[in-house]
């Protein structure tokens, strides 16, 4: 058996879900889309809610929506997944990066404002802001609101990695502090659809738009129509995508959605064991949950300070393997990525937090149906491999 960093966890009411989906008279453009909509915006608290096909496709949409374009400067986290930055360079934006906070591994406000000011000097605006609640850690959602708000930038939650996080006691922070706001259902992530993403925002516009870029940009809505040949008219006003999710998936989604915070309930338990187990050992660092934090636990990010132990981080890797247990790294930072640093001209040593917790992360199987023995396996193999 092995034990993978993440995985789906699948039961038969979600079978169910599916069979049932699949027995109805629509596969994809029917009734559970919205179903799964107002689901998702009772659970985290926003006005609006568009389900599209994957969670790139809900950054992309939401890079569109707000107007993104040829040479705007938008800033993201370097530690994150591709995707966080890919967003930015589909719309022809020009990507920046911003440090990590060293306890939080979310972007750190203090050096987002004095980049700002940077480019201010020389005379350029920063139009967005790409936050990441990386691992399931809320960013500094107060300070970076008011850095949105004092230097009128467009504040993006990307929020893959956290649906279930709370942040000074709220579960739906997310769109609350942000405009606008991404989710994924990729099977490693807490809900799964499969492949599936999401929308969410309190603007009725930037809804509005992603509801049309969803699909081709066409509508027949008789307020943006220019002309009206019969009932089987529509028109293209803008060029869209087809990003649209299916019935069954959001027929999942929606049984899926029940079970969160069971789902988180697990993953903190999991945590908790891993906490115990290297908490209080110095070769080790252990992530730091601020106070005013509910951590959601996508990823369990352990830093090993690989210079004072006695194995390094491929061998570890492998040993690991033959006992079972493959871990993971996130990230690679992202302008280190030959993309990025050929394009953009980024160098090793740009963002040295990022790139020093990269060199000592690994991610432990994090996952709701990993069993307490597994957790033993972890702990245990780990501890037995890095010994001196
Ligand atoms: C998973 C993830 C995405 C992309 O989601 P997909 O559904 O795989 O397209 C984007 N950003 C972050 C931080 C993620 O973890």
């Amino acid at each position: 058996m092995v034990i993978p960093y993440g995985r789906q966890s699948i039961d038969e009411d979600d079978i169910q879900a599916i069979v049932e989906a699949l027995r109805s008279d629509w596969l994809t453009t029917g009734p559970q889309i919205e179903l799964f909509e107002t689901a998702l915006k009772e659970k985290f608290g926003a006005n609006h809610c568009c389900a599209v096909s994957n969670g790139t496709a809900a950054l992309h949409l939401i890079g569109l929506a707000l107007g993104w374009k040829p040479n705007d400067i938008i800033i993201t986290s370097p530690l994150t997944f591709l995707a966080s930055a890919n967003c930015i360079v589909y719309t022809g934006g020009t990507p920046d990066f911003v440090d990590i906070n060293a306890l939080t591994y979310t972007i750190d406000p203090a050096l987002l404002e004095e980049k700002i000011k940077a480019y201010r000097k020389d005379g350029k605006h920063v139009k967005a802001v790409v936050a990441v609640d990386y691992a399931g850690h809320p960013c500094d959602w107060v300070a970076l609101r008011s850095i949105a708000d004092r230097y009128e930038i467009q504040l993006v939650n990307d929020n893959c990695h956290a649906l279930g996080a709370s942040y000074y006691g709220d579960v739906k922070y997310a769109s609350k502090y942000a405009d606008v706001v991404a989710q994924s259902f990729h099977p490693v992530k807490h809900i799964t659809t499969g492949e599936g993403g999401a929308v969410l925002t309190n603007n009725p516009e930037i809804n509005e738009k992603v509801k049309l870029l969803r699909t081709h940009g066409l509508t027949k809505n008789s307020e943006l129509i220019e002309n009206n040949h019969g009932p089987w008219y529509y028109e293209m006003i803008e060029l869209g995508y087809n990003y649209r999710i299916t019935d069954f998936q959001c027929s999942l989604g929606i049984s899926q959605l029940k079970k969160l915070d069971d789902f988180i309930a697990k993953r903190r338990n999991i945590a908790s064991h891993y906490d115990k187990a290297f908490g209080l050992d110095n070769r080790f660092i252990t992530p730091t949950v601020s106070d005013n934090v509910e951590h959601a636990y996508h990823l369990y990010p352990l830093q090993v300070k690989f210079d004072e132990v006695g194995i390094n981080k491929i061998n570890l890797f492998r040993k690991m393997k033959e006992k079972g247990i493959l871990l993971q790294v996130h990230y690679i930072p992202i302008h280190l990525q030959p993309y990025y640093s050929k394009k953009y001209g980024f160098n090793k040593g740009d963002f040295p937090i990022a790139e020093q917790f990269y060199k000592r992360e690994i991610s432990l199987p994090m996952y709701s149906s990993l069993s307490e023995d597994n957790i033993t396996m972890v702990t245990g193999s780990l501890k037995e491999l890095i010994t001196s």
